[in-house]
């Protein structure tokens, strides 16, 4: 029997679940597996999706609490989207971006320079965020090296950063745990401290916290020597980590080290671009910045097709191409750098955005933050903190002391279970749960996500006291 969700026929899908999970159990190994299960998962199964919903294997509707991976910023199943893969597809499909340029990247990469700060004109377009920062950081590389300072090799990152999933990028994420099992880049990387709040010492104020950050990253690049460091690379707003806003002023105080020390500034934007604080770009719009290069991916297409980029400002490439290095050669692309489909969707949506969207999700931000905000009311919930429409809930087991530890780290998974079961997709991160909702959506959607997280929230508590992880705050 077809089996009708909204106005999305998942006909096939729900007769063909059980077969489905056990193909992907068979034969699908999914991002993160642990070692025990590899090859071995199957998720839910979700087979269809609209709006701010994604509809579950029972057909349940769930509020898309993540957006897909903070990336479905218009929402989902929009025809004028589907109509372009179409049309472009129809029109050209692909050609190699070594030797030809289709109309989509050249349109595309304009539109970028142009909503790009300061002089951030030249876009090198990816197939998403790994390999959008591992671009910035080999062109970081090839930038000292045509210029005569090949020893400039070294990577400035922080605890608890995510930049990707190839070995470079992985190399300079700063989740302990994901650096556990795998050869890392270990010796070309100095690790700075999280910019967190909620973890700084008791006894400091956020501002005084701020200059003890910046003064660690003045000593720590004194130690390496500032003629070993290509760059740093960093995201406004931690978003994996648990989204981690600094404090006021301490990204602008990086850069300024930086350029003193010849270090080149990279902000990742591949979450904080296109939409989620309410802008195309956050460096310029929201932080005052203007990086040497910034990475983007996700929203640029909504997740419709994958598609990522590194945008680079013109003194940059002045001075690689006055280096007297004309013949170096930045071996350095993808089979799918440029890709005609993917440009072609990313202008769709960006013109979507630009028709108000971005002007909703700044109107809906302090609404959103502050219905949020006020899970703080529960005693399990140490923090919540977030800019735009993006915020992250961390719980802890000692509201005086902060201490996660103690707590059942899997909690978040725990929440997100019984908000699932309420209605509510979410993305559990150890003890914390991160949001970022498609951007279309409107306040009776974000009460009944503030409605159906105080419920789960409340019943892990429950939980937890029931089966003696938690005594309470
Ligand atoms: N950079 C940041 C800030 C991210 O959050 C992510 C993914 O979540 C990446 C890079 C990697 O992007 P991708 O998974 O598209 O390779």
């Amino acid at each position: 029997m077809n089996k009708q969700v909204g106005a999305v026929s998942v006909a096939g899908a729900s007769e063909a679940q059980p077969e489905i999970k056990e193909q992907a159990r068979k034969h699908l190994v999914q991002p993160w597996p642990v070692a025990g299960g590899l090859g071995e998962t199957a998720h839910m199964l979700v087979s269809a999706s609209e709006a701010i919903y994604i509809y579950d294997e029972q057909g349940r509707k769930l509020i898309d609490g993540p957006g897909g991976m903070w990336c479905v910023q218009v929402g989902h199943r929009r025809e004028e989207l589907a109509q372009v893969l179409y049309d472009q597809s129809m029109a050209m499909t692909y050609s190699s971006p070594w030797y030809t340029t289709s109309g989509p990247a050249a349109e595309l990469a304009a539109v970028i320079a142009d909503r790009a700060p300061g002089d951030l004109d030249h876009v090198f377009f990816s197939t998403g965020g790994s390999t959008a920062v591992e671009t910035a950081i080999r062109l970081a590389w090839f930038y000292h090296a045509v210029r005569g300072k090949p020893h400039k090799t070294k990577l400035l990152t922080r605890e608890g950063a995510y930049h990707g999933s190839t070995f470079l990028t992985g190399s300079i994420c700063g989740k302990p745990r994901d650096r556990d099992w795998m050869t890392q880049f270990d010796d070309q990387v100095i690790r700075l401290s999280s910019p967190a709040t909620l973890r700084r010492p008791d006894d400091m104020s956020i501002e005084a916290f701020g200059d003890h950050l910046v003064a660690e990253a003045e000593q720590r690049i004194a130690e390496a020597g500032p003629d070993t460091i290509a760059a740093f690379v960093g995201e406004p707003i931690m978003a994996s980590g648990g989204v981690i806003v600094p404090p006021e002023g301490y990204l602008g105080r990086m850069r300024e080290l930086c350029r003193k020390h010849d270090i080149l500034f990279i902000m990742d934007e591949v979450v904080t671009a296109f939409g989620r604080l309410g802008h195309i770009f956050a460096s310029g719009d929201v932080f005052g910045l203007d990086p040497d290069m910034i990475t983007f991916a996700k929203g640029v297409t909504s997740g419709y097709f994958p598609l990522g980029g590194t945008v680079i400002s013109s003194a940059l490439v002045d001075e690689i191409k006055q280096s007297g290095q004309d013949s170096a050669m930045f071996a350095h692309g993808y089979t799918y750098s440029s890709h005609p489909v993917g440009c072609a969707l990313a202008l769709k949506n960006i013109a979507i955005m630009e028709d108000g969207l971005l002007q909703h999700t700044r109107a809906l931000t302090p609404y959103f933050q502050k219905r949020l905000k006020e899970l703080e009311s529960l005693d399990l919930v140490g923090e919540v903190r977030g800019m735009g429409l993006m915020a992250g809930i961390e719980c802890v087991a000692d509201r005086t002391s902060k201490n996660p530890l103690a707590l059942d780290l899997e909690v978040g998974a725990r929440i997100d279970t019984h908000c699932q079961e309420l209605g509510l997709l979410v993305r559990p991160l150890i003890n914390m749960i991160v949001m970022s909702p498609p951007l279309i959506i409107e306040k009776p959607e974000i009460d009944r996500m503030v409605e159906i997280l105080h419920e789960g929230i409340s019943r892990t508590m429950v939980d937890l006291k029931k089966e003696g992880l938690w005594s309470g705050a």
